[in-house]
């Protein structure tokens, strides 16, 4: 990302838009305030930090899918990539596990393994699920494609922007701080065009619709994130210095890179041991994660627990020569519960623990313990 140049397109073009499927919205019980709602949704579909996220792409004859068109006639579209294709989502995945961020990025050859599923079927456009939701979709089935040429024109930031949603990041010019007024019927009529083709509900989706203010944690409008968009000349009515388009530049922003990091900052070498039957009392901000090995003595079943009123994710991993697999997770968010695991532990082996703070009652009202 050292060079950054002005996008090269120009004003006429209608540009291939991301088209990020409709999920159904979180929603909460009375007994959740709005705080503790917010709180929670600003950590909602983020990976818990140190994460290995293991990437696959669809390589067989059947992977794809049957269209039919207008007129009745159908035809078979493959998922599969040419390899110039993938070698951009991968040059993707690098630029952004090359920011330093505590995520950790790998191809694997089979979808068993695979939490991240790409296909390349042409037509059906760019899109990815948000975050961790992509844990919903079934292992035969894509959470990410490219339904156009990325070795042409900004490919690279379409990937880029496609592994932003991976990540967990939502669209940016749907930035409720951003102030946009849109031409409404302008957008929908640049949109209905090729090449995206898009109904209204998709266009009001991706496009018209304004974020949760929570989702954006009052963060201030960057018109050069690379998950925000390119508008051309007459569909953005304010503020009134983007009446003529908005831009963004090429790459990553400053912002993305500084925001990327506050969900997932580098992780640190040494980590604390949670010992049996210590309460660790934390201190933690909403969003903050903390990281501890275990030891067994023994060979048997374990509980660990949060204590307090808090709404955390609990994620445990087993390191299998030298590299940490997911054994057991929990998450209370929103729910009147404490997120609690049990699990058989091996003597000898070690483990992780890795919790994420979405909200508490009170600061240091919190712990967590093992027995
Ligand atoms: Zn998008």
């Amino acid at each position: 990302m050292a060079t950054r140049k002005k996008s090269s397109k120009t004003e006429s073009e209608v540009p291939h838009y991301c088209n990020m499927p409709e999920v159904p919205l979180r929603e909460f019980g009375s007994e959740v305030n709005p705080h503790r709602a917010s709180a929670i949704i600003i950590s909602d579909n983020k990976w818990v930090n140190g994460t290995k996220i293991h990437y696959y792409f669809f390589d067989q004859d059947t992977d794809g899918e049957t269209v039919t068109f207008s007129n009745g006639a159908q035809q078979f579209r493959t998922w599969v990539g040419e390899e110039d294709q993938k070698e951009v989502v991968r040059e993707a995945f690098d630029i952004w596990k090359d920011l330093g961020i505590g995520l950790e990025f790998e191809e694997v050859d089979n979808r068993e393994d695979a939490e991240v599923r790409i296909g390349f079927m042409q037509g059906d456009g760019a899109w990815s699920y948000l975050g961790t939701y992509v844990l919903e979709i079934g292992a035969g089935q894509r959470t990410m494609n490219f339904g156009w040429d990325l070795t042409r024109g900004d490919g690279l930031d379409t990937a880029l922007h496609e592994i932003g949603h991976t990540l967990g990041l939502p669209h940016e010019h749907q930035n409720p701080n951003a102030g946009i007024v849109w031409d409404e019927e302008k957008v929908y009529a640049s949109l209905a065009a090729p090449p995206n083709n898009w109904s209204r509900e998709q266009t009001f989706h991706n496009i018209i619709r304004k974020l949760d203010p929570n989702t954006v944690q009052g963060s201030d409008w960057d018109p050069d994130s690379i998950m925000h968009y390119p508008f051309g000349p007459g569909l953005i009515l304010q503020p009134e210095e983007y009446r003529n388009g908005v831009f963004p530049e090429e790459g990553l922003s400053d912002r993305d890179m500084q925001w990327i990091k506050t969900f997932y900052p580098p992780l640190e070498e040494e980590m604390d041991e949670l010992k049996m039957l210590k309460s660790e009392r934390l201190f933690m901000q909403p969003g903050e994660q903390v990281n501890f090995v275990i030891h067994p003595k023994s060979t048997r079943y374990y509980n660990i627990r949060t204590f307090g009123n808090s709404d955390t994710v609990l994620v445990l991993f087993e390191d299998e020569d030298g590299e940490l697999r997911y054994r057991k997770g929990d998450d209370d968010s929103g729910q009147d519960y404490n997120a609690h695991i049990r699990f058989k532990l091996i003597k000898n082996h070690e483990y992780v623990l890795r919790a994420r703070l979405y909200y508490q009652d009170m600061m240091g009202q919190f712990a967590i313990m093992m027995w």
